[in-house]
Order: structure tokens, then sequence, then C-alpha cells
């Protein structure tokens, strides 16, 4: 048994930490987060430095690096910011599908295209009414001709109103058949004519930015079909369960960090004149975290080297999804707690860690939802 990376991965690992050291201080990160602005000029460092090439195969101009790679990245960036790490995951989970679904003309025009920061994706799935019930999906796409006309809305997509970006849409394309036969997906330019969309005012990853869109009469070029018309759903489930293993190395990162924070806060503060952490009630709360946070972790290594291999992960993958997302949230809220007042304050780092971590347990699938998926594979039918 080997717990240890390559020689390629610790140098991914060591230069995606200099990337972001160098290309997201913290105070930057404070502004952007107060201006709620996409650190575009960051963006086009990953892009730069391969990192959205990363795990495409080489003939069409990417790195054929492997979930483990991806994981690794998305560890880095959400320790310095959970809420830029999904400017990361989505460009990448979308172009996945694209290579995985896709005709090889749709490839050859998309991929390179992302992996140059030409152009961003962002996942349109989730819905008004339907959030966890993915198959209560209503926007509807009528085919004429040689187009899709799409009408609907689409709710809490990440990124779905920054510059460039093309929305992998989810659409019924049959109203009368079961949801697993009549979805497509499309993928939509959000400047095309009829596409409207709002940045939402949210408790977290204000920088990325969560969005509502509006698909009004949207004329779609038939050539926009990833896949078969019909068969969206298995492109959705392919999809997520990549988001969710990556994901879950995003909870882990920022988690990580959560703990360094606490404890270098811990042995500095000085309250009865001696540091916090000698105190044994803030001493074990971070023994704790460091545990949690390192159990989750291996849960999320064992996924994600699975998911590598190419082997079914589904009930590894869902595992590490739920545990490593509920533990960030719960550190978060520990490491709140340890620092007290500053814990709140807008100029420590910690507030933000608190709330970027509170959408992790319910975005890309609500814990309830992980837990249903794990009792279903184990036989058990819960409602
Ligand atoms: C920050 C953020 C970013 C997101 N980004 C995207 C994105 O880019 N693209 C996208 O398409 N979507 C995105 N989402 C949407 C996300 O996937 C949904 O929020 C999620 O699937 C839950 O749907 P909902 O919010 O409608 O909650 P609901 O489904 O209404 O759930 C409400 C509560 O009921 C529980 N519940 C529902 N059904 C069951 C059940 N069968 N058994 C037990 N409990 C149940 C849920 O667990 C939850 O606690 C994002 C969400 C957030 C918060």
């Amino acid at each position: 048994m080997d717990f240890g990376f390559t020689e390629e991965q610790e140098l991914l690992r060591e230069s995606v930490q200099k990337l972001m050291a160098r290309h997201a201080p913290a105070d930057l990160i404070r502004t952007l987060e107060r201006e709620q602005k996409f650190p575009y000029a960051l963006y086009d460092e990953w892009v730069k430095a391969g990192l959205l090439a990363l795990p495409f195969p080489e003939d069409i101009g990417g790195l054929g690096g492997s979930v483990v790679d991806l994981a690794i990245v998305n560890f880095e960036i959400s320790r310095v910011s959970a809420d830029f790490s999904m400017g990361y995951g989505g460009n990448i989970f979308c172009g996945l599908n694209i290579l995985k679904k896709g005709s090889p003309a749709q490839v050859k025009h998309w991929l390179p295209r992302m992996m140059a920061g030409e152009i961003r994706f962002a996942i349109g799935i989730s819905e008004p009414d339907a959030g966890s019930d993915v198959g209560a999906i209503k926007t509807f796409a009528r085919r004429e001709g040689d187009k899709y006309i799409v009408n609907g809305q689409k709710l809490w997509m990440t990124g779905g109103g920054l510059k460039d970006t093309v929305i992998s849409t989810y659409v019924k394309t049959d109203r009368d058949a079961h949801y697993r036969k009549g979805l497509s997906l499309l993928l939509i330019d959000n400047d095309a004519p009829g596409v409207e969309y709002r940045k939402l005012d949210m408790l977290g990853r204000r920088c990325v930015g969560t969005y509502e869109v509006f698909f009004r009469d949207v004329e779609v070029p038939a050539d926009r079909l990833v896949g078969v018309e019909n068969k969206g759903w298995d492109c959705l489930m392919s999809g997520l369960q990549i988001e969710r293993a990556v994901s879950a190395a995003g909870s882990c990162g920022a988690a990580q960090a959560i703990v360094d924070l606490a404890t270098s806060y811990a042995k500095e503060r000085v309250q009865f004149g001696q540091p916090i952490g000698s105190f044994q009630s803030i001493a074990h709360m971070i023994a704790d975290m460091a545990t949690e946070v390192d159990a989750a972790t291996m849960l999320m290594w064992r996924a994600v080297w699975l998911a590598s291999e190419g082997r079914d992960a589904l009930r590894e993958i869902t595992m590490a999804k739920l545990y490593s997302s509920e533990v960030y949230a719960k550190v978060a809220n520990m490491g709140v707690q340890i620092m007290g007042g500053y814990g709140l304050n807008g100029e420590f780092d910690m507030q933000r860690y608190f709330r970027d971590s509170r959408s992790a347990t319910i975005a890309a699938g609500t814990s309830q939802t992980q837990r249903n998926l794990i009792a279903g594979l184990m036989g058990l039918k819960p409602r």
C-alpha cells in the first residue's frame, strides 16, 4: 500500500501552492470578496499554468492528467479560497462531459477554447422546482429545423454570469417521457439573445457568484446538442460523479486551511496569561478538528484514486462528498468559536471560510440525498 503522491504530483501541488500564494494573496481576496468580483487575472494564470488543460488528452492540447491530479489542484485552490475553486471546477466538469459524450467535432471545437481561457463553462441543472428532485426539470427545448428554441429558468448556477460563459444546460426535449429518457444537454452562450441572468445575494462564494438564469425563446443551433437527444440523463449523472469527487477534495483543502488557521491563532492568542491553545478545551477541539479533517481526506483520496483508475466508485465518491462537506462545515464553525469575536470580523479570514463552507453540504447534492444514495446502494430504500 502506498499513501504517497508521485514526484510529478508533488511538483504539481507545489506549483499550485506557489501560484496561489503569488496571485491570490489574502488582501486581494478580501478586496475581491468585498466587491464581489471574479478573479479574472488569477484565472488567466491558471490558464497559463495549464490547469484548465490538466485532465484532457494530449492530442487535443491537454496534459493527460488524472482525477488525482485534478483533486490535488482543487485541494490547493480551495485551501486559499473554496469560492475560487468553484470557478475552476465547473469548466473541467463540463469539459469532461463534452469529451465523453460529445462528437469529435464538438470536442475539437469547444475544448481547446476552454483550455485557452477563451470561454468558461457553467452548469445549468437546478431550477426553482427542481433541486434535489433533478428529474423535475421543466426548461424545455423545442426542435425547429436545425435549431432548438429554449424556454425556462435555471437557479443557483455557479458562475452563470461571468464573461464568455457557455452554459451546459439540461433541458427537457420530451415532456411526456420519464426524466431519464426525456432530458438533453445543450451548450448555450450566456449572452445569446433571450438569455438573462441575475447574480444572487448569497451568504458565501461571492466572487464566482451564484446566478439565476432565464431563457426566453433562445435559439440554439442543433450542433450544440451534446450526445444524443433525450439521453442527457447519462451526461448529467457521469458529470456529477467527477464533480462530487473533486469537490470533496475542495472541502478537504478548505477544512485543512481552517485547522491551520485555528492552530496558529490558538498558539498566539493570550488570555489569562497563557495562549488559549494551552486550555484543554481549545486544544482538544483542535485535535478533534485535525482528526476529522484527516479522516475526510483519507476517504476523499480513496474515492479520487478509484475514479482515477476508472473503477466504479459511486459508493466511495458519495461517502467522500458527504463526509468531507460535513466535516468542512463543522470545523469552520469550530474555527469561529476558537477565534471568538475575531472569528466573525471581516479583517480576519475565518469568517470567509465559515460563510463559504455553508454551501458545501447543499451544492452538488445535499447531505440528505447523499445519505439516500449510500443507503440505496446498501439495499435500503429511504423515503
Ligand atoms: C452555492 C451553491 C452553488 C450551486 N451551484 C450550482 C450549479 O452551478 N448548477 C446547478 O445546477 N445547481 C447548483 N446548485 C444547486 C444545488 O445543486 C441545489 O441547491 C441542491 O441540489 C439542493 O436543491 P434545493 O436547493 O432546491 O433544495 P431542496 O431540494 O428543496 O431541498 C431542501 C431540503 O430538503 C431535503 N430533501 C429534499 N429531497 C429529499 C429527500 N428525497 N430525502 C431527504 N431529504 C430531502 C434536502 O436535503 C434539503 O435539506 C448550487 C447550490 C448552491 C447552494
